[in-house]
């Protein structure tokens, strides 16, 4: 795990290294599969809170790994190291991919 500057949460948060994101796919897979019994929302709860409900332990595993208490499982999804690039020589933030040919952040070419 390393914080970094993420560029669509516009913050520093902790990034899962490809062990810990490993970890957290297995929840994910087995919370999809239904092997964790998830406790559902009341009747009549919106689509996303049924989703939301079903991946929280996606969340509690993140949270688990990095003490940050995350509760959104799109942001647990794009935290993973890999995803991101070098710090920009420049203004220091990560390039936003690997591939990046410059920084979103600052303008610099990499
Ligand atoms: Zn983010
Ligand atoms: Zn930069």
């Amino acid at each position: 795990m390393k914080v970094l500057w993420c560029w669509r949460c516009q913050m520093d948060i902790p990034m899962l290294d490809e062990a810990e994101f490993e970890q957290v796919m297995q929840v994910y897979a087995e919370c999809r599969r239904g092997g964790i019994k998830a406790s559902l929302p009341k009747e009549g709860a919106s689509i996303n809170d049924r989703i939301a409900a079903l991946l929280a332990p996606v969340c509690a595993e993140y949270t688990r790994l990095t003490g940050f208490p995350e509760t959104n499982v799109n942001a647990v999804l794009h935290h993973r190291l890999s995803l991101f690039g070098p710090p920009c020589a420049t203004c220091g933030k990560p390039l936003r991919t690997p591939q990046a040919r410059y920084c979103a952040a600052c303008g610099e070419p990499r």
